[in-house]
């Protein structure tokens, strides 16, 4: 029994039908999860005036884990004066240093297998924007402390997953104290990681090079804001968004998301891919060492790829978000009844 607390912030657009998913898939796995749903994002805003509160992550911060959908930025930020952005203030206030996000073909099975690793609360993310006479100002903060941290936790998750190479991502050949900070920092704490191979790559060839051939990768360590762009290049270069499950780490809590954002065009119409959001579950669960659960859920995932009934429409089919989930609770089923595991 895990008796496990589990905070549940479904968020805006298409958070709620994703994370709906991603509850009867927990539910079906594991009975005595323990779920309390929080409100935040815009709609909330718009409804109570407030995005998140002090008190609602302080309550949060009790939970053994968090399950997060997305949130829309209000479109409209001069209306709400000192709006604050769910997601930013959870990372921070609950100290979710590290954002992980592998990266691994399922569905077209590219052969795509990585395992980004992005420093999640420093970097332009700080949000210190101000105007200086004519100038917009945007200030980017790295600092030693942070950027060994998101560094041994990358090399430590590495090694216990025998990745045999990590890449450095950075531009320091422009952002010279920012960019160069990071990069000798990780470079040193590779130095206690002999047998991981260690390069490290100008964020723009980079780029490029993760596009012509993928299969040069394995595991990618950057900084805030590169780790966004980069993420979701890698997930359109693999499956798609619906696919790009992701936590976000910290000593004591961590909170877990689709890599999507809340897609306004196809919110409240049962399109979505729930894949993401419930690949997200599984994670969760490995965290909270339910591994055996964990495995059910990407056996279920891999099983109802491979009969392949159902595809929603970002896989080229018209299958509903609802028609999605029930076909993985069905592999679930499958799974828990006869022991079929898929994609060993
Ligand atoms: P936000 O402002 O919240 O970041 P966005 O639409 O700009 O929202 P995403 O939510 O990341 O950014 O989505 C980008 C596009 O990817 C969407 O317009 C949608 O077409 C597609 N997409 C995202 N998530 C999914 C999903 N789960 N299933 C299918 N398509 C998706």
């Amino acid at each position: 029994m895990s008796g496990k607390k589990i905070a549940v912030i479904p968020g805006d657009g298409i958070g709620p039908e994703v994370i709906d998913a991603a509850v009867q898939v927990l539910k079906a796995v594991c009975s005595d999860l323990y779920f309390q749903n929080f409100e935040a994002g815009y709609e909330c805003l718009k409804k109570n005036g407030y995005a998140i509160t002090g008190d609602m992550t302080a309550e949060i911060s009790k939970f053994d884990a968090v399950l997060f959908g997305a949130n829309t930025t209000p479109p409209d930020l001069r209306n709400y004066k000192g709006y604050k952005s769910p997601i930013l203030t959870l990372r921070r206030d609950l100290g979710l240093f590290a954002n992980i996000r592998p990266v691994k073909s399922i569905f077209k099975n590219t052969g795509l297998d990585l395992l980004i690793f992005r420093e999640n609360t420093e970097d332009l993310y700080v949000q210190r924007e101000f105007m200086r006479g004519g100038e917009a100002v945007a200030e980017k903060i790295i600092t030693e402390k942070s950027s060994r941290r998101i560094a041994e936790l990358a090399y430590k998750q590495a090694r216990a997953n025998r990745r045999k190479k990590m890449t450095i991502v950075h531009k320091a050949n422009v952002l010279k104290l920012t960019d160069g900070l990071f990069r000798n920092a990780c470079r040193d704490v590779a130095s206690g990681y002999p047998e991981i191979t260690t390069e490290d790559r100008l964020v723009d060839s980079f780029c490029c090079q993760l596009v012509v051939d993928p299969g040069m990768f394995d595991c990618i360590l950057t900084m805030n804001l590169y780790g966004d762009i980069i993420s979701d290049l890698a997930a359109g270069i693999g499956d798609g968004l619906g696919f790009a499950p992701s936590c976000n780490l910290g000593d004591d809590i961590a909170l877990f998301e689709p890599v999507h954002g809340s897609a306004p065009d196809l919110a409240g119409q049962n399109r979505a891919n729930p894949i993401a959001a419930v690949l997200s579950a599984a994670m969760m669960l490995e965290y909270l060492e339910l591994t055996e659960q964990a495995r059910i859920i990407q056996s279920a995932v891999a099983g109802t790829l491979k009969k392949g009934f159902t595809r929603t429409f970002d896989m080229g089919g018209d299958g509903r978000t609802g028609d999605m989930t029930l076909e993985i609770l069905k592999q679930i089923d499958i799974i828990v009844k006869e022991n079929v595991i898929y994609g060993r």
